[in-house]
């Protein structure tokens, strides 16, 4: 008799982790993998920050019972305060519905799921190109995908005019998907000015906007990255925020993030915050404990706290630091190639504006890794390997 499953599809796979997998068993030693978006240090390791080391060693192993659908107290508080800034007057008015996530991954599938019952048919806009999950994750929660233009190929820059017609043009009360900092994959932001006319833009149509930041401090900051949406916060309400803890504490395995819902009002919240708990309920219950305590351990207590902001620092220093060694060595081997867009560009992503076989071409010939759209993680670059990064990139442009 024929299987039940018999007929079931195979699954593509996800192109960037299928990437990884054939870097793994590539058995050239210079070898170099420039594709998922995971920092490495200096060393070319996944580090472990002394901050959340510490936590872990004060914390030890204890009872692991379930946590609140909505995940444990403080941290809220904690994501809260390090999304809005302390001060903020949402967070005094109680305004804001927050919850503890699985990941950056799961604030923004419970945000769809939500926005699927609370503001349903409406189309979703993300940028061209983004992270395709930003796809993913809003179709299956039953909507329509649209793009707005975002990157100019041709200069390595922002389409920004495009970009503000298409939503000037979308119905009004769209749902806008924005990276507010370090934008995956292109690494180009909105500058000051054009995040305070997408601001005008947002509200003047109506649209909902959801931010969806996965690199707080990777830019300019802690503080700095999160301007784009404490500013949006000042101006208005009803927009939703997806953070992740996933690089910024180098903890990715553990599953940590927030989604905040900003509101009108405190009555308001508390119900948004209990339609959320319902998401949550009806998926996955409730969110990791291990992880949680860590955040919330570093976050709370201020030695370890300030001890994480030199960590993030350092981070973020080092792959600046990485950006101008890999244009300074372009440079050296060729005048031909305006190496600006590398030092421009921020966070932990490049992108090249290699071609598709310019990319295959490094990976066969010098077994340097970048995602075929042209991204390069510029993480994974490390002192020893960015000059034969650059002589392999330098001879694929020439090809
Ligand atoms: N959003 C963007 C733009 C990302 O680049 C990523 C991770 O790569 C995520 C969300 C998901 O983050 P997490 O690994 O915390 O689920």
């Amino acid at each position: 008799a024929p299987s039940l499953f018999g007929t079931v599809e195979p699954f593509a796979g996800d192109p960037i982790l299928s990437l990884n997998i054939a870097f793994q068993g590539d058995p050239r030693t210079e070898k170099v993998n420039l594709t998922i978006g995971i920092y490495m240090d200096g060393a070319g390791k996944v580090p472990v920050l002394p901050s959340v080391k510490a936590a872990a060693d004060k914390l030890g192993f204890g009872v692991r019972s379930y946590i609140p659908m909505e995940g444990l107290p403080e941290y809220r508080r904690l994501v809260q305060e390090l999304v809005f800034g302390k001060a903020h007057q949402v967070l005094a008015e109680k305004r804001v519905a927050t919850i503890q996530s699985v990941g950056g991954t799961g604030a923004l599938s419970v945000a769809a799921d939500f926005l699927a019952k609370h503001a349903p048919g409406r189309a979703v806009y993300v940028s061209d190109p983004t992270w395709d999950n930003h796809h993913g994750l809003f179709q299956r929660a039953g909507f329509e995908t649209k793009t707005y233009p975002y990157w100019d190929g041709a200069t390595r820059t922002l389409r920004f005019d495009d970009m503000l017609k298409t939503l000037e043009e979308a119905p009004a009360g769209s749902i806008v998907i924005v990276q507010p900092v370090c934008h995956n994959p292109t690494g180009v932001d909105l500058s000051r000015a054009q995040q305070d006319a997408l601001t005008d833009l947002l509200i003047e149509k109506k649209h909902i906007a959801v931010f969806d930041m996965a690199y707080q401090g990777f830019a300019d900051g802690l503080e700095e990255d999160a301007g784009f949406v404490r500013r949006f916060a000042d101006r208005t309400s009803s927009f939703l925020v997806a953070n992740s803890f996933s690089k910024n504490f180098s903890l990715y395995g553990e599953r940590c993030g927030g989604l905040s819902v900003v509101c009108t009002a405190a009555d308001e919240a508390d119900r948004v915050l209990g339609q959320l708990k319902l998401v949550v309920r009806r998926s996955y219950s409730n969110p990791p404990t291990t992880g949680g305590l860590l955040i919330a351990t570093v976050l709370g207590d201020p030695a370890l706290r300030a001890q994480w902001e030199a960590e993030v620092a350092d981070m973020r220093v080092r792959m600046k630091d990485m950006r101008e060694k890999l244009a300074a060595e372009v440079k050296k081997l060729s005048n031909e190639i305006d190496v600006g867009f590398i030092t421009q560009q921020r966070g932990m992503f490049s992108y090249t504006g290699l071609s598709k076989p310019q990319v295959v071409q490094m990976r066969d010939k010098d077994g340097v890794y970048l995602v075929e759209s042209g991204r390069m993680c510029v993480a994974g670059l490390t002192d020893a390997n960015v000059a034969a990064v650059a002589k392999s990139l330098v001879a694929a442009r020439a090809a």
